[in-house]
């Protein structure tokens, strides 16, 4: 990758809450603040009656736009309908989710009157977009390559998915990379020595869990293990104290608020907050107005509270602790630095629980918890495009597999090609055979997962290998190899010894993933839509102007009308009650004809206005 200066290569965290996006320039990292000064961007899409808004502006009106406005996309990417996981989670989102073609979940909004369903990978790429944008304004060029990150523990399906939605953003993705890597990389930037050192990263962030073990030495970062759970971090906090609270509502004034979606986004986003509060304070209030009913909801919540209701999962994170230092086959004495990332390590109960699971060590706060991963990033997008310092350009990253992957063998047994934690990239093969007597062909079901029953794991898709000679049972050699990129992505291939005959899986085969053909219409469906929010925007500025011109004029006149000449004025009067007129007709008009009113009126008008500040 490394060569021709293609333009500066950015680096988005597309994160469940919150994304971030950074950039290696000037020989320094920098984080690209958005439009409105922040620097992370709220991961949230709204549709209403006119225009589509992203990140800080739908979060903005979620209240007011709850069915239409959808966060949460990384929760649902890559994974089924019929999960347990999204049927949990559907009950506590305002937005509809159906079940699509080959089970895949379809967010159900409304867009200018009509009912739309967008894939997940399809909100994320909206994000994407926006992260683009953002990057686009503050470098003053346009952007085509990225790294983007992912969890770790996010399986082959949420990083294809992932990848996609990079895609349909229209981004060139160079690299896939997991969030704690990443983290690691923005930690071994400001490391003075080059000695290798053991280093624990602890990412909690607002709906994904991960710990990962890496070694560092010089350039290279290398993932001993990692471990975690896609379905755990801040939200789920929230949730718990949302619970809470619609428990209290009940007790206090017999009604269920779940029934209304409004209430419960108003109440969710002020858990939020409270939860916030509690990182710094020992307790905290809520208050909303007329939540539900016209009944105003005020009440409080205490830290030692907050921390009862999740007690259990910040325990579970723990334990994760626990097995990624199992997998590697370390004591936790020997590990130097635990590192925190992700917005809820400021959590103090999560805090001292880490602290006192490694005998009181302290804990390392210097990397910024929610830039760290977009920094890491822009730094592994500056070294594949040949950018940045020696050290930069010589990094090297070797991760490892989340997940066991394998082959069913027998009837639903698991056969491991590739065990968790392999370093990759990696190419596995392994021999296999047939199980009856002049069996021509074989059909390979690929799986993810550490069960022994295929049918407990994850289902990735599936192949045939066919012609092959007949022979007695378990005479045919057939290998079976799996490689493994260095985006962690699969390709699974087999081979007839005998004959030479070989097939792979390909991607579109995959149940649930979109085909290339879906992604190129959701890359079209992408760039329209982009060019609907532009013409829109076109739109409000040349109608804004039109009425900038036409009340400002009309104060103006007001202003002189005593000092000048009476006709002039009253005919102003007149035209300017005619403009005004002509736009409340107009409210929906296109662009090109308030364009053309706002140049009609400057004709007739200015001359007048000259003349009457001529008078004053
Ligand atoms: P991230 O995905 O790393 O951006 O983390 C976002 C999550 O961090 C959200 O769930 C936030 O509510 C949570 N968060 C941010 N600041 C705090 C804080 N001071 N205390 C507790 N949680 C926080």
């Amino acid at each position: 990758m490394a060569g021709e200066f293609e333009g500066p290569a950015i680096g988005i965290d597309l994160g469940t809450t919150y994304s971030c996006v950074a950039v290696w320039r000037d020989d320094r990292l920098q984080i690209i603040p958005n439009d409105q000064g922040n620097r992370v961007t709220p991961s949230y899409v709204a549709f209403n009656e006119t225009e589509r808004l992203i990140g800080d502006a739908a979060k903005n009106v979620v209240a007011l736009n709850p069915t239409n406005t959808v966060f949460d996309a990384k929760r649902l990417i890559g994974r089924r309908f019929s999960d347990p996981f999204v049927q949990k989670d559907l009950m506590l989102w305002p937005f509809k989710v159906v079940s699509g073609r080959n089970d895949k979940p379809m967010i159900v909004v409304t867009y200018k009157g009509k009912e739309r369903e967008f894939a997940a990978e399809e909100i994320s790429s909206m994000v994407l977009i926006k992260m683009k944008e953002i990057a686009e304004a503050y470098l003053g060029c346009k952007v085509k390559n990225a790294v983007i990150t992912v969890p770790a523990y996010f399986n082959d399906s949420q990083r294809r998915a992932t990848r996609d939605a990079g895609i349909i953003s229209g981004l060139n993705v160079l690299r896939i990379i997991v969030e704690p890597t990443a983290a690691a990389i923005a930690y071994s930037l400001d490391q003075k020595s080059s000695s290798e050192k053991i280093v624990l990263i602890f990412d909690l962030g607002g709906g994904t869990f991960d710990v990962s073990l890496l070694t560092m030495a010089d350039s290279i970062v290398k993932v001993k293990s990692v471990a975690g759970d896609t379905h755990l971090g801040g939200e789920d906090f929230d949730n718990r104290m949302l619970n809470h609270f619609v428990e209290e509502f009940k007790r206090k004034h017999k009604k269920d608020i779940r029934d209304n979606s409004r209430a419960l986004r108003r109440l969710r986003t002020a858990c939020e907050r409270a939860k916030r509060n509690l990182s710094f304070m020992t307790h905290t209030t809520i208050g909303i107005d007329c939540l539900y009913d016209a009944i105003d909801f005020d009440s409080k919540i205490t830290r030692a509270k907050f921390e009862e209701l999740n007690m259990d999962l910040f325990e579970e994170c723990i334990g994760h602790v626990q097995k990624c230092l199992k997998d590697a086959e370390m004591d936790k004495k020997s590990i130097q630095d635990v590192v925190l990332v992700g917005g809820s390590t400021r959590i103090p109960k999560v805090q001292q629980l880490l602290q006192n699971f490694f005998d009181g060590k302290d804990l390392c706060k210097n990397i910024h918890p929610d830039e760290a991963v977009a920094s890491g990033a822009a730094v592994q997008a500056a070294s594949l495009t040949g950018q940045g310092t020696i050290k930069i350009r010589d990094l090297v990253l070797w991760d490892v597999t989340p997940l066991s992957l394998g082959v069913e063998i027998n009837e639903d047994e698991m056969y491991v090609v590739v065990p968790k934690n392999t370093t990759v990239p990696t190419k596995k093969s392994r021999g296999v055979t047939t199980t009856y007597d002049n069996q021509t062909r074989v059909t390979f079901q690929v799986c993810e997962g550490e069960r022994p029953r295929t049918s407990d794991n994850i289902l990735l898709g599936n192949f045939t290998l066919s012609g092959i000679p007949p022979a007695p049972r378990c005479v045919p050699d057939i290998s079976i190899c799996f490689e493994i990129d260095s985006n962690g992505i699969l390709t699974v291939s087999a081979e007839d010894k005998k004959t030479g005959n070989t097939n792979s899986i390909t991607i579109s085969n995959i149940k649930g993933m979109l085909s290339e053909d879906e992604i190129e219409r959701m890359l079209e469906e992408a760039e329209r839509l982009k060019l609907e929010d532009e013409e829109h925007k076109k739109k409000f500025e040349a109608k804004n102007s039109l009425e900038d011109y036409v009340y400002e004029t009309r104060s103006m006149t007001r202003k002189l009308a005593s000092k000048s000449s009476a006709n002039d004025a009253e005919k102003l009067e007149d035209e300017i009650k005619s403009a005004i007129g002509w736009l409340n007709e107009h409210k929906d008009a296109q662009t090109h004809e308030f364009d053309n009113k706002r140049k009609e009126l400057s004709i007739m008008w200015d001359p007048i206005i000259t003349k009457l500040k001529a008078h004053d």
